[in-house]
């Protein structure tokens, strides 16, 4: 008897985020013995998204289209273009209901020790879109943490002298907070109480 399916199953699904042996093998004994159904709708999905979906030429967000609908919107502040480390965290700044410009998503941090540069932040592609001669301020939106801190560290020196000012979100974001944690009110007060980092 062979279970190769089932070990490469398990296996598969620890690529998910914090998800053990343990719980890998929950999952797969839960699809292939109470959910067929499901576990098909979720191998369709998987299959659909990794065919159709790709990153925003302009914000680096996961999208079906070249250009995401936010950036496409007319109704967007042009001058004003907020970094953030992922889609979640850019959904976060939409509920504050504070921010009407746009954003580039870095799907990321600088994380020397996770071996992530700016090189695999790719952040030359953000020094492109900041200075595309319409973005006025580069407001740093990423994490008070010791990688997020690091991040707009990099940021702000790759942008000085290139003609747009940069402002960094004030401190309503606890030390070591990640703003997927933090309450649109707070993180509405920190984009208002921004501070100026250059220009
Ligand atoms: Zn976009």
């Amino acid at each position: 008897m062979s279970n190769g399916g089932l070990d490469a199953l398990i296996e598969a699904l620890r690529c998910l985020p914090g998800v053990g042996p343990k719980s890998a093998q929950r999952m797969a004994y839960h699809l292939m013995q109470h959910d067929r159904a499901g576990a098909a709708r979720l191998g369709n999905a998987i299959q659909h998204a990794l065919q159709a979906i790709r990153h925003c030429r302009r914000c680096n967000t996961l999208t079906e289209l070249e250009i995401c609908e936010r950036c496409a919107s007319p109704k967007r502040d042009p001058s004003l273009l907020c970094v953030v480390e992922t889609p979640v965290d850019m959904n976060m700044m939409e509920q504050t209901l504070a921010y009407h410009g746009l954003y580039y998503v870095l799907m990321g941090r600088i994380s020397p020790l996770d071996g992530l540069g700016a090189r695999q932040l790719e952040l030359d592609r953000l020094l492109a879109r900041a200075t595309d001669g319409q973005v006025r301020e580069v407001i740093l939106a990423t994490n008070y943490t010791n990688e997020g801190e690091a991040t707009a560290h990099y940021i702000t020196t790759m942008l000085k002298s290139q003609g747009v000012g940069v402002t960094r979100i004030a401190r309503g974001v606890p030390v070591g907070g990640e703003l997927e944690f933090v309450d649109s009110g707070t993180l509405a007060q920190a984009l208002r109480e921004r501070r100026v980092l250059a220009g």
